[in-house]
């Protein structure tokens, strides 16, 4: 592959993560990284990476092709579209940016200079969720009604940025953003309900986790839970389907499926549960003869196809695969989110 000459803006945390998978990619030349903080900027020097002395700089350098935005969520907009002006190929972090008027800026710009745009859902190529969506799609337990998706961790919000409210900081805009994205791409149904309470069990000013309820139109429903303050986590997805359940208990565990043998008479029925109020019938475990299980393997996943797809989608041999509408789509989702949470109801959601 004709390898794109990548630069990155922003060498904190995630900076470096993109800064080290492009060292070792074979699809992308790392030219060099622009950090605001000069201490950052001397760290890539020590690394041997050529850090740009300013923005300006790097924008001005006709060999970088493609950028890397990584820096805090609000200042993703003016960096986006700087960078669009200036004939630069743009990757940005999640979440895109901090709602859809600054989001609808960033395409036009896209759009005006005809530059690719595309951003960071690096959570499509997680494992679990691949499992997931691809147990959606075979219809091996039947349509599936139900979606839980969750991550609890008990670390409460990390950084500094992340618990300040004016620059985009938060869980729904952390972590909800890739739930959600996955969300979407497990349920195709279109979105009719949303409604969110969040959290503010250990920090005030921004969301330290929350829980998120969408309603699709064919019936289905989208939970998706974040909590940074759950010292025993709930599994990481459970999906429920007309003749079957899957549960995958933790990310690095397989997806374990249950089903109905519907062709063995319920008769077979369940051996009944003493319980300290007396017997239950209806809510005991299925007797191993009713039902068939199984685990899946975990499915092969690569997450620097991301950067491959995004190389072929600049040279218009690939579509993009994180899209313009998919960013807004889950954009309005968390805006409605904060809205259903403020208002204390469940608000209707006019889907594209
Ligand atoms: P960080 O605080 O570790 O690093 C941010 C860096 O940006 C800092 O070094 C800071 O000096 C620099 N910076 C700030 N403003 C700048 C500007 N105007 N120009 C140049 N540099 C600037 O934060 P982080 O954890 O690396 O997060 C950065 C972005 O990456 C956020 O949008 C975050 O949501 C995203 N992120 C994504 C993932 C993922 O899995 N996709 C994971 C972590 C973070």
């Amino acid at each position: 592959m004709n390898k794109k000459n990548l630069a990155v803006v922003g060498y904190g945390g995630m900076g470096s993560w993109h800064v080290n998978r492009a060292l070792k990619s074979d699809c992308v030349n790392l030219v060099g990284i622009y950090d605001i903080k000069e201490d950052r900027r001397a760290a890539a020097k020590a690394a041997g990476i050529y850090a740009y002395e300013s923005l300006e700089e790097l924008l001005a350098d006709p060999q970088v092709e493609l950028v890397t935005v990584a820096i805090p969520n609000d200042a993703h907009r003016d960096m986006v579209i700087r960078l669009l002006e200036a004939g630069k190929n743009v990757i940005c972090e999640k979440p895109v940016t901090t709602n859809s008027h600054d989001l609808s800026e960033m395409i036009e710009a896209a759009n005006r200079t005809g530059k690719l745009f595309t951003v960071h859902q690096n959570r499509r190529w997680d494992v679990d969720y691949l499992a997931v969506k691809a147990l959606r799609e075979s219809g091996e337990i039947g349509p599936v009604l139900r979606v839980e998706s969750r991550i609890h961790g008990a670390n409460g919000i990390p950084g500094d940025w992340r618990k300040e409210k004016e620059h985009g900081g938060g869980m729904m805009l952390d972590w909800g953003v890739h739930l959600i994205d996955q969300m979407l791409g497990i349920l195709p149904g279109k979105i009719v309900k949303v409604s969110c309470e969040c959290t503010h069990i250990r920090f005030k000013e921004v969301d330290d986790g929350f829980y998120l309820t969408l309603t699709f139109d064919d019936g289905s429903v989208g939970t998706v839970e974040v909590g940074t303050c759950n010292y025993i986590a709930l599994p990481r997805f459970y999906v429920q389907g007309k003749n079957g359940t899957a549960i995958i208990t933790d990310w690095r565990e397989k997806m374990h499926v249950v089903r109905d043998l519907l062709e063995v008479p319920s008769s077979v029925g369940a051996t009944p549960v003493e319980t300290a109020a007396g017997l239950t019938k209806t809510m005991a475990p299925r007797t191993a003869a009713t039902v068939e299980s199984w685990d899946v393997e975990r499915p092969e996943s690569d997450v620097h196809d991301f950067y491959r797809n995004v190389c072929r989608a600049i040279d218009g041999k690939e579509e993009q695969i994180v899209t313009h509408r998919q960013v807004a789509r889950v954009m309005r989702v968390m805006e409605a989110a904060f809205e259903s949470d403020r208002l204390g109801a469940p608000i209707a959601f006019h889907d594209d």
